[in-house]
């Protein structure tokens, strides 16, 4: 075994274990950090920003929700479920970070809502190199603050994950973790903070935590090696589980080209296999609500449908939904776009000459396919719809053949929750007592949203694993330096 030492380890370097690093090397701590994955960054580089509340550049803009409105939003959203004095300062450590994060030289785009109803939270990273923002585009970020790290003394060991977390008595000691070459190597510290990312790369864990059984009634990203390490480690040395959810959204199942994604997540005729509507397909622009929508109908599935007409307006006028991370504004040639996915035997999209042969391909009911599509036309023709209340703009009728459909499951970012932590981040075990050097950060921590992601204020979960992970960093140092004395 070789040994080395170090007054902080940080398990991960992820979002909030960089972060968290990069904190606790500003507090004077000596800081190692070791990572599962060949890269730094975790699931921040599919990403494109974090939330921020109060930044310079929103007190430029004069936009955005003070620390008091975002509070009050978060708290009313989650009908204070969740702990207040974490989301508080989550909230206030908000205020600096997007700040802080500049000052290390990265540049945001305007802050904005992700869609029409949220707040202009978002902070979009600026990739640079005249690129475009986009998905992705935080990967610069993270390169940016692994730099940072570096330059302060931060040692990065890549490829090399934690397995176990040591204790002395009730203080934590340590971490035991295999390198590169298979062999298991021990680290002592007086504190250590976890911050593997959560489950979403666990189907066992998944359907016993969550419930939904990962490729029949969930289509997430599976973002390689978030097993659940952390978590696991944690609960092994006392630590109390919270409750453990998906971070729901919507998408459809298998990998398909982005732009024909969007144009099946236009709000068109949104249906469950019973053929009833459950929605007003406007929502769709917020994606977590519909995500809840879907997740309530039969199988957990739905299906948007369109016709030919509905089909040349994509074509030729454009989207009615347009939304960043693929910021297509129309769709150039839906044939040529459905033909490769066919090619490449993809399954979930299907095209027909009647509405019966619909029926037959996505199992949708017929009967109640006939009768929706017959009510829903009279409310197009007046133009009217007085279930949902649709924008009558979008209301388009289903008369023309060809008929189109694309199928929907519930999907996830990842997971959420799984060590309880106090708002210091300090975990804490099944009597709520603090375990000694004991941090938590991110998504393995993240139980602060009840029911439904907080998609209001967007960037939030990129947000919380930041902002957490700078408070994990900052008190971690404290008290390693003060159990050093
Ligand atoms: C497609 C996509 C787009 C997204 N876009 C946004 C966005 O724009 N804004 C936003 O707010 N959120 C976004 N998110 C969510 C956001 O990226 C995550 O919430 C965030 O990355 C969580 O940070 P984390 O540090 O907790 O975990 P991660 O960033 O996932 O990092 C976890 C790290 O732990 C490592 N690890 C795992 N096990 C071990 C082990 N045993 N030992 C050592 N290391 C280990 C992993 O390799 C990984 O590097 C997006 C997610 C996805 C999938």
């Amino acid at each position: 075994m070789k040994g080395l030492e170090a007054d902080v380890i940080v398990v991960a370097a992820g979002v909030a274990g960089l972060a968290a690093s990069i904190a606790a090397a500003e507090k004077g701590a000596q800081v190692i950090v070791f990572e599962k994955a060949s890269t730094t960054g975790g699931t921040g580089n599919m990403g494109m920003g974090p939330l921020g509340v109060e930044s310079r550049l929103q007190r430029l803009k004069k936009i955005g929700p003070s620390k008091e409105e975002a509070f009050k939003v978060f708290m009313d959203y989650t009908h204070w479920q969740v702990d207040a004095q974490l989301v508080g300062a989550y909230l206030e450590k908000a205020t600096t970070t997007i700040d802080w994060l500049e000052k290390m030289g990265i540049e945001f785009l305007e802050p904005r809502p992700y869609f029409p109803g949220g707040w202009p939270t978002w902070h979009v990273v600026n990739p640079g190199e005249g690129k475009p923002g986009g998905g992705g585009c935080a990967a610069t970020m993270f390169r940016i603050m692994t730099e940072k790290a570096k330059g302060m003394g931060v040692q990065f060991f890549l490829q090399t994950p934690v397995e176990k977390i040591i204790k002395q008595g009730d203080k934590v000691a340590g971490v035991t973790a295999e390198d590169r070459t298979g062999k298991t190597i021990q680290a002592d510290a007086k504190a250590v903070i976890i911050a593997t990312g959560g489950f979403g790369d666990n189907p066992q864990w998944i359907k016993k935590y969550t419930g939904y059984e990962w490729g029949r009634d969930l289509q997430s990203f599976r973002v390689p090696g978030l097993a659940g390490d952390g978590i696991r480690m944690a609960w092994e040395v006392g630590a109390a589980p919270t409750e453990m959810r998906m971070e729901l959204i919507y998408l459809m199942p298998g990998e398909l080209d982005p732009e024909l994604a969007e144009t099946f997540r236009q709000p068109h005729l949104l249906l469950n296999l019973l053929g009833e509507r459950f929605m007003n397909e406007e929502t769709m622009a917020n994606p977590a609500f519909t995500g809840n929508a879907i997740s309530r109908q039969k199988n957990r599935a739905a299906f948007l449908i369109f016709d030919e007409n509905i089909k040349k307006h994509m074509e030729s006028v454009g989207f009615d939904l347009l939304q960043e991370v693929f910021p297509f504004t129309k769709v150039s040639d839906l044939d040529a776009l459905m033909k490769n996915a066919f090619k490449a035997s993809y399954k979930d999209i299907f095209v027909a000459d009647s509405l019966e042969e619909l029926t037959g391909k996505t199992g949708i009911d017929p009967d109640g396919l006939k009768r929706t599509i017959e009510e829903y036309n009279g409310f197009c023709r007046k133009g009217l719809d007085p279930i949902f209340n649709k924008n009558p703009k979008l209301l388009r009728p289903i008369t023309t053949p060809k008929y189109y459909a694309g199928k929907f499951l519930p999907g996830a970012y990842g997971s959420l929750g799984g060590i309880k932590i106090n708002y210091k981040t300090e975990v804490l075990n099944k009597d709520w007592k603090k375990i000694p050097g004991l941090y938590a950060a991110g998504t393995d921590a993240c139980s602060i949203y009840g029911d439904t992601y907080v998609f209001i204020l967007p960037g939030n979960t990129m947000g919380f694993a930041l902002n957490s992970g700078r408070i994990a960093g900052e008190n971690a140092a404290a008290y390693a330096q003060s159990a050093g004395k």
